[in-house]
């Protein structure tokens, strides 16, 4: 397996993800919490979660925006050239990793629906 680029956790043994919402054009969505992993053994087939977040860039991530698959929906793009997702681990930004330890202010997080 290979190590999550976002939570730099070993896909093959880590339980879950540390990425529990994204920013997608400015607004903040709480990832899916999925209770049961898809998997034959008990991990996620695509990105060896076993339960809670699929790594990043899993082909099984719903869109917390559209409810499509995340890897093909395109909300992460605000445009055909502007990329505007970030990635957060409870108010941390971990993606883009520039930013990474920028403090999200509280009254920007926005409740899941
Ligand atoms: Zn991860
Ligand atoms: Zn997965
Ligand atoms: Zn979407």
């Amino acid at each position: 397996m290979a190590i999550c680029q976002d939570c730099d956790q070993e896909m093959g043994t880590a339980t879950s993800c540390t990425v529990d919402a994204f920013v997608l054009q400015g607004r903040r969505y709480a990832r899916q919490w999925t209770r049961r992993p898809i998997g034959p053994d008990g991990r996620c087939g695509d990105c060896g979660m076993v339960c809670g977040y699929h790594h990043t860039g899993c082909d099984l991530e719903l869109c917390p925006r559209c409810g499509g698959q995340f890897i093909s929906c395109g909300c992460t793009w605000a445009d055909e050239d502007t990329e505007s997702l970030v990635l957060l681990a409870g108010d941390t930004v971990v993606y883009p990793d520039g930013l990474a330890g920028l403090r999200v202010p509280p009254d920007r997080a926005e409740p899941w629906g």
